[in-house]
């Protein structure tokens, strides 16, 4: 089942601000909400609506949304292990979950945060998928600043804790109510939240800490990757904050469709035409495969719609357990274009074969008798 688009779900446009997300989730919450909506569907839209809301309401999770949308890690990830990838690929594993990996809320302006993780879209032909195939790729990304080691300020100048929250990155604010004293905790307006006041920027990134360069990288693609399956090239993502490990980036596949061949997890299938000569005598054709012609031989008496398998001529498995098979189905094919000549025989061969096969076709109307009784 395809899931709903978060923005969609709380009927909100992109540019949302949060007060109108928040808005959208109290009346939904309060419309679905089990307790009060008796519909059969209104505990699964409860959930859906709370879901959209946890991550459109997180900046980081919004801004990771925004970028990569939904990514359900149940799809396309088919005997997808992981742990023995590795070896020379410089991949670390695969892919796992986007929102994983613990809380998000961070009340220390001045931990240290991993970087965001990069997307990269990869199309590859479906002989380079079967195969694999190095490559360098260039991504944008940023980059801690060499000039500043990433603080931010001018050589020589540091970064001052902001005196209105005193490096915390919020502000608060009592207030006296009939309910008690409530306290109001919003980001420090003064230092953005950063807790931190730089008062000489550098100048190569005006303050970020940050700057924008196209990074080539060197991918190696493991033969046997298949459409949608992605990897995790470790500590390629954005820089961290404060500190913080890089994030990683994922290299998302598409694989293009073949004209002959279609591929089914490491097995390969493909329609062969063949003469009905062919078929009723016999013949030895060549079979198109990845791994060039391979001699296929079509006994006596084939019929439409027989399969025939060439072992190990598939596409290398993933993790490196062997290869898949080549199902062959052949297709006998009517001629259309005779010759006078052509069709003459074929009259003759009428006659010398009866007409339709008796025997065949008796079977076939007493089968037909019995569907009907
Ligand atoms: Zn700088
Ligand atoms: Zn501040």
């Amino acid at each position: 089942m395809s899931k709903r688009d978060y923005y969609e779900v709380l009927g909100v446009n992109k540019s949302a601000s949060k007060d109108d997300i928040k808005k959208a989730y109290r009346k939904l919450s309060k419309k679905y909400h089990p307790d009060i909506n008796k519909e059969a569907d209104a505990a699964e839209k409860f959930k859906e609506v709370k879901e959209a809301y946890e991550v459109l309401s997180d900046d980081q999770k919004r801004a990771q949304y925004d970028r990569f949308g939904h990514q359900d890690p149940n799809q396309g990830f088919g005997g997808f292990g992981g742990s023995d990838f590795g070896g020379g690929f410089g991949f670390e594993d695969i892919f796992e979950t986007f929102f994983g990996g613990g809380s998000s809320r961070r009340r220390d302006p001045n931990a240290p945060r991993q970087g965001a993780d990069l997307q990269y879209t990869m199309t590859l032909s479906f002989e380079e998928a079967a195969f694999g195939k190095e490559t360098t790729i260039e991504i944008p990304k940023e980059e801690t600043c060499s000039t500043c080691t990433g603080s931010g300020a001018k050589p020589g100048t540091k970064p001052e804790t902001c005196s209105y929250c005193h490096g915390t990155g919020q502000l608060s604010q009592e207030q006296n109510t009939a309910f008690g004293r409530i306290v109001n905790r919003r980001v420090c307006h003064h230092c953005s939240g950063t807790g931190q006041i730089i008062k000489e920027k550098c100048s190569t990134c005006g303050g970020t800490g940050k700057v924008k360069k196209r990074k080539k990288i060197e991918v190696k693609i493991p033969a046997g990757i298949d459409d949608g399956q992605q990897l995790r090239v470790s500590g390629q993502g954005e820089p961290g904050v404060n500190g913080g490990p890089a994030g990683d980036l994922y290299i998302v596949f598409r694989v293009q469709r073949h004209e002959f061949f279609e591929r089914d997890g490491d097995d390969i299938y493909c329609e062969m035409p063949i003469t009905f000569v062919q078929a009723s005598l016999g013949d030895e054709v060549e079979v198109p495969t990845l791994h060039g012609r391979v001699k296929l031989k079509i006994p006596a008496g084939t019929q439409t719609g027989t399969r025939f398998r060439l072992k190990g001529k598939g596409v290398p498995n993933v993790r490196g357990y062997g290869v898949g098979d080549q199902h062959v189905r052949v297709k006998i094919v009517t001629p259309t274009k005779l010759t006078e000549k052509q069709k003459q025989l074929l009259r003759e061969f009428a006659e010398l074969s009866g007409t339709v096969t008796d025997e065949q076709q008796e079977s076939f109307f007493d089968k037909v008798k019995k569907a009907f009784r």
